[in-house]
C-alpha cells in the first residue's frame, strides 16, 4: 500500500455518515485535497482534537484507486494554534483565511509558497495585537502566488501613474487600477482607491511575509483595501466570502 505524507492545514471538516468525517486540507506537498477520516466521529483515539479548523498537522494518506477521495490514515498535531481558539476575534480571522484559501484554490494544484504564506498568516494572527493588516497582506500576496496579482503599478487604460490623476479606481473585472480621467465613461463597478492605499498594497506585494509587520497602514487604507478585496472576490468568484461577515475589521 502506498502512502502520501505531508504537512497540512485543515480547511474544513464535515461529518459523513454515522462515524466518518470528510476533511479538506491545504497541504505543503499536494495543494488542496479532500480525504475521508474513517471512524473520526466515534474513535476518540486516532483523530481526537486534530481535525479542527486551521490545525497544522503531519498527515499520512492512502490514495484511492477509484475516486479522488483519499483515506486519512494518520494525523499528528504539529500546532493547534491555541490563541486562535481562545479569542473570538482571532478565531474569525483564521476562519476567514481558511475560507479564502478554500475558495481560491483547486484540488491537487500544488503551491508550496501558498502553504508557507498560510502558515505565516496563522502564526501572525495568533500573536499580533492587530489582525486586519495581516488579513489584507495575506490576500494581496496570495493573489500574486496564484498568478492573479493585482495590477497596481499604473493605470490599466493609459499606462500612467500620476498622482495628479487621482483618485484612482479599482476595477474588479480587470484586476487593476484606472486613473480618474480614464475612469470617466468606464461605467459602473469601480471603487475609489487612494494613492497611499495603492502604495501600501504594492509594498505588501514586494516584501517577504516575515517583513510585512513593518508596514504601517492607516485606518483609511485598511478600509479601502478591505473593500476592494471583498469586491474582487465577489466579482471573480461570483459569490461572497461569508467569513467577512463575522470578522470585525475595526478591531
Ligand atoms: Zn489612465
Amino acid at each position: 500500500m502506498s502512502f502520501l505524507r505531508s504537512k497540512a492545514i485543515v480547511l474544513k471538516a464535515v461529518d459523513y455518515g454515522e462515524s466518518d468525517k470528510i476533511v479538506t486540507f491545504y497541504t505543503q506537498e499536494f495543494g488542496k485535497l479532500t480525504a475521508i477520516a474513517k471512524g473520526a466521529k466515534r474513535s476518540k483515539k486516532r483523530f481526537v482534537n486534530k481535525l479542527e479548523f486551521f490545525s497544522l498537522l503531519d498527515i499520512m494518506l492512502v490514495p484511492s484507486q477509484r475516486s479522488s477521495l483519499s483515506r486519512l490514515d494518520n494525523a499528528s498535531l504539529l500546532n493547534p494554534f491555541p490563541p486562535l481558539r481562545e479569542n473570538y476575534h482571532r478565531y474569525t480571522g483564521a476562519m476567514l483565511v481558511c475560507e479564502l484559501v478554500d475558495q481560491w484554490t483547486r484540488e491537487n494544484d500544488r503551491e508550496s509558497a501558498l502553504f508557507q504564506l498560510f502558515c505565516w498568516c496563522l502564526h501572525d494572527l495568533a500573536r499580533n495585537p492587530s489582525l486586519s493588516p495581516t488579513i489584507i497582506y495575506f490576500q494581496v500576496k496570495m493573489f500574486d502566488i496564484l498568478g492573479l496579482g493585482l495590477q497596481l503599478d499604473h493605470c490599466l487604460a493609459c499606462g500612467a501613474m500620476d498622482p495628479a490623476a487621482s483618485p484612482y479606481h479599482f476595477s474588479p473585472a480587470h484586476s487593476g487600477i484606472i486613473c480618474s480621467p480614464c475612469a470617466r465613461g468606464h461605467g459602473l463597478g469601480l471603487l475609489p482607491l487612494s494613492i497611499p492605499s495603492i502604495k501600501i498594497m504594492r509594498m505588501a506585494q514586494s516584501l517577504p511575509a516575515e517583513r510585512l509587520n513593518r508596514l504601517k497602514i492607516s485606518r483609511r487604507s485598511l478600509i479601502e483595501s478591505a473593500n476592494i478585496l471583498k469586491l474582487y472576490c465577489q466579482f471573480q468568484l461570483q459569490h461572497e466570502i461569508h467569513s467577512w461577515k463575522q470578522f470585525d475589521l475595526s478591531k
